[in-house]
C-alpha cells in the first residue's frame, strides 16, 4: 500500500522539477544510451512515474512515450526506491500479464531516480527480450546512471536555469526548450508563445518605492502560482524577466482560443494583485514556426507585442511583423543616426524660403534638416526627428543643425547677402541650461548678428517643462535671437498662455491650409488666428501654402509671410540663391506691368503672382 501523503509528496516534488511532458533531451539521452550499452541490452530507458504513468524522459528502442503505472515495474522501483531485477517477465506473478510482457519484453531491471529528500522519482531502467540475470557490478554501474540523471536534473534545475524567486523556469530555460522542442515536434509546426508582463518598467519602480521589495517579490510569486495553476496542460510557465512570465501555447490552441485563455489569466492576475502594479498589466501573443522562427526573436516578438499592448483596453496585443519591421527600423535609425552626426556625407540642411506676402520678397528661409542614409536612401526628418528628440542625441543633433545655418548664414554675407534663418529646435533642447550661451557662441565666431537667426519651437515643447524652457527662451530673446511658435494650432495650448512668450513669430501649421478654400469654418479660424496674432503683437507666417488662391486669402487676411510648394521646396544653398534671384527678377517685372496703365476690364480677378519653380530637393 502506498501512503497516500508521501505520495502527495513525492508528486509534488516531482511536478516541481518540470520535466514531466517536456521534449527530449540530449543530456539524458546520453546516459539512456550508456545503459543500454552497458547490458548489451536493445531497451533502456529513463521513466518518470506521475500519478497514473510511467512517462519516459529519454529512450532508447521504445518508440512509445509511456506506459500505465499499474503493472510497470518502474513504478516498484519509484516507490519502493531500490533497484529491481526481473529476470523473466512472464514467469513473474507481478508481472506476467503486464503490457510491458504485452510487448514482448522479458527481462528488466531498473534503478531508482532519488531526489536529495529521498523521494523516488521513477526509475533508470533496462529491458531484454530474453530472460536473464544481473551481476551486482551490472545493477552498481545502473545504480551509478540512475544518479547521473538525477545530478542532470538537479544541475537543470538548479543551475542558472531557475529563478530564485519564483522557483519556475527562467529565460535560459525558455530558450533551451524551445530549441528541444524544435527537434522534437514536426519542423514548421506553428504554435503561439505568449508573455505576461505584470508592470512596466517605470511602474515596478514606482512600486517598489511605495510598497517596497519584499512586497513585490510576494506579488510576483504570487503571479507565478496563479499562471502555474492557470497553465493549459502540457504547458511550462518560465519567469523570463523580473515581472515576466512566457510559455508556448500547446499546438491545439490557435490564436483565437489563445486570446480568450489569456483574457481569463489576466483577469485572474487582475483580480488577486496589487492594482498599483497590475494597472500595467499586459500579454503578447507571437506566432511563429517551430524550428524556423529563432527562440531569441520568439520571445523579443511577444515582449514586443505585450509592449503594444499596455495601455491599450484589451491589454493583450498580437505580434504582426510588419509592425515588427516597423520597430526595427525605428531601433536601427536611431543607432545610425549617431553615425550620422559624425560623418561628414551623410546629413545636410536644405532652405525654404519664406515669402512677405506684402512685398514678395524672400528675406530668408527656414533651415531643415535632411538625412541621406548609406542604406535606406533619403529618410525624413518627420521620422527620424521625433526620436532623436526623444534621446540624448536630441543636443548634438540641434548643435549640428545650428552650427550648419550659422556656416551658412556666414557664407551668404560673405557674398553680400543679408538673409535671416529660422532653425528648428526640439523640447529636450530648451533643458539645455547652456543653449543661449552656445548659441551666442556660435554666432561670435562667424560674426553674425543675432538677429539673422530665428529658433521654432513648438507650443507642446513649452509646454513640457514651462519653467525651464522659459528661462532658456527668456535668456535667448533677451540676446536678440528671434523666436517663432511653430505648428501653431496643434497642441493644446491658448493665445493667452503664448502670450508669455518671449516668441515674436506665430506660424501656422499647415494642416490649416489644407483645404481651406472649401472649407468656410477653417477659413474663419485661419483669419481668427491671425487677427488675434496680431493684436497681441506677434507676426504670423503661414506654413504648407500650396496653391494660389490659399495665398490670395492670406493676403486679404493680412498674413505676414507665406512659405510652401507654391514658391518653392525646401533646396539646396545653391539652388536657394538661385531660385531668390528669379523670384525677385519674377517680382521687378510684375511691379513694371503693374505700373503700366491699361483697361480694366469690369468682374476681372488680379493675376495671381507667377509660381516661381524651385529645384525640389526636400
Ligand atoms: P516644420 O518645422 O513644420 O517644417 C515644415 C515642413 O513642411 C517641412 O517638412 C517642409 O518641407 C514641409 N513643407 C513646406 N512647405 C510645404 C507645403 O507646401 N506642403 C507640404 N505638404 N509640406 C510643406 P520636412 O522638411 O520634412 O520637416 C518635417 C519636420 O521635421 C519639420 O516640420 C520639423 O518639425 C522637423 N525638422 C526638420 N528639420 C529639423 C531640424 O533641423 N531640427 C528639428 N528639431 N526638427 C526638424
Ligand atoms: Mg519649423
Ligand atoms: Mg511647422
Amino acid at each position: 500500500m502506498i501512503d497516500e501523503r508521501t505520495e502527495a509528496a513525492r508528486l509534488d516534488a516531482l511536478r516541481m522539477l518540470d520535466l514531466l511532458d517536456t521534449p527530449p533531451s540530449e543530456s539524458f539521452d546520453r546516459i539512456t544510451r550508456m545503459a543500454a550499452q552497458l547490458f548489451r541490452l536493445p531497451i533502456a530507458a529513463v521513466s518518470l512515474t506521475d500519478f497514473d504513468r510511467q512517462w519516459f524522459k529519454s529512450r532508447v528502442g521504445v518508440s512509445h512515450t509511456g506506459l500505465p503505472r499499474e503493472k510497470a515495474p518502474c513504478a516498484l522501483v519509484a516507490e519502493s526506491r531500490d533497484c529491481l531485477v526481473v529476470p523473466d517477465l512472464l514467469t513473474d506473478a507481478r508481472y506476467h500479464d503486464s503490457p510491458l510482457a504485452g510487448s514482448g519484453a522479458r527481462f528488466y531491471a531498473g534503478a531508482p531516480l532519488l531526489t536529495r529528500e529521498g523521494f523516488g522519482l521513477g526509475a533508470m531502467c533496462v529491458v531484454g527480450p530474453e530472460p536473464r540475470a544481473a551481476t551486482p557490478e551490472e545493477m552498481a554501474a545502473l545504480a551509478d546512471l540512475a544518479a547521473m540523471v538525477m545530478a542532470q536534473i538537479e544541475l537543470q534545475h538548479a543551475f542558472g536555469r531557475v529563478d530564485p524567486l519564483s522557483g519556475m523556469p527562467n529565460r535560459i530555460q525558455f530558450l533551451e526548450d524551445l530549441e528541444d522542442m524544435a527537434r522534437d515536434r514536426p519542423p514548421g509546426e506553428p504554435r503561439i508563445a505568449v508573455l505576461i508582463d505584470l508592470a512596466s518598467p517605470e511602474r515596478l519602480s514606482a512600486a517598489v518605492r511605495v510598497m517596497g521589495s519584499v512586497y513585490l517579490d510576494d506579488m510576483i510569486r504570487l503571479a507565478g502560482r496563479i499562471l502555474r495553476a492557470a497553465m493549459p496542460a502540457g504547458c511550462k510557465a518560465y519567469h523570463v524577466a523580473a515581472t515576466q512570465f512566457a510559455f508556448v501555447a500547446p499546438p491545439d490552441l490557435a490564436e483565437p482560443g489563445c486570446t480568450v485563455a489569456m483574457r481569463r489569466m489576466l483577469d485572474r492576475l487582475a483580480e488577486v494583485a496589487s492594482p498599483h502594479l497590475m494597472a500595467g498589466l499586459a500579454a503578447g501573443l507571437a506566432p511563429f514556426r517551430l524550428g524556423e522562427t529563432a527562440p531569441r526573436d520568439v520571445l523579443r516578438t511577444a515582449h514586443g507585442a505585450a509592449q503594444d499592448a499596455r495601455g491599450s483596453e484589451g491589454r493583450i496585443g498580437i505580434h504582426s511583423s510588419a509592425q515588427d519591421a516597423a520597430h526595427r527600423r525605428r531601433f536601427g535609425l536611431l543607432q545610425d543616426f549617431a553615425q550620422a552626426l559624425e560623418r561628414p556625407d551623410e546629413l545636410r540642411l536644405v532652405f525654404q524660403p519664406r515669402i512677405d506676402l506684402a512685398s514678395g520678397a524672400c528675406r530668408g528661409g527656414e533651415a531643415l534638416l535632411r538625412w541621406r542614409h548609406p542604406a535606406l536612401g533619403e529618410v525624413s526628418p518627420g521620422e527620424f526627428m521625433p526620436l532623436v528628440e526623444q534621446t540624448s542625441m536630441a543636443r548634438p543633433a540641434t548643435a549640428w543643425v545650428l552650427e550648419a545655418a550659422m556656416r551658412q548664414l556666414a557664407a551668404w554675407r560673405e557674398a553680400g547677402l543679408d538673409l535671416q534663418l529660422s532653425v528648428n529646435v526640439s523640447a529636450a533642447n530648451l533643458a539645455e541650461r547652456d543653449l543661449p550661451g552656445r548659441v551666442l557662441d556660435g554666432l561670435r565666431r562667424h560674426r553674425l548678428s543675432p538677429d539673422c537667426l530665428e529658433l521654432e519651437v513648438t507650443e507642446s515643447t513649452v509646454m513640457e517643462d514651462a519653467g525651464q524652457a522659459l528661462a532658456v527662451l527668456e535668456a535667448l530673446a533677451g540676446a536678440g535671437i528671434r523666436l517663432a511658435i511653430d505648428d501653431f494650432g496643434t497642441g493644446h495650448s491658448s493665445l493667452s498662455y503664448l502670450q508669455r512668450l518671449p516668441a515674436q513669430v506665430v506660424k501656422i501649421d499647415q494642416s490649416f491650409m489644407r483645404g481651406l478654400m472649401s472649407d468656410d469654418r477653417k477659413q474663419a479660424l485661419v483669419s481668427t488666428m491671425i487677427l488675434l496674432s496680431h493684436d497681441l503683437g506677434y507676426e504670423v507666417v503661414a506654413e504648407g501654402v500650396e496653391d494660389a488662391e490659399v495665398r490670395d486669402f492670406l493676403v486679404a487676411a493680412s498674413c505676414n509671410e507665406a512659405q510652401g510648394y507654391l514658391f518653392a521646396r525646401p533646396m539646396a544653398a545653391g539652388d536657394f540663391l538661385a531660385w531668390r534671384q528669379a523670384h525677385a527678377d519674377g517680382e521687378a517685372d510684375r511691379h513694371r506691368q503693374a505700373r503700366q496703365p491699361r483697361l480694366a476690364v469690369p468682374g476681372e480677378r488680379r493675376p495671381g503672382r507667377a509660381v516661381q519653380a524651385g529645384s525640389p530637393v526636400g
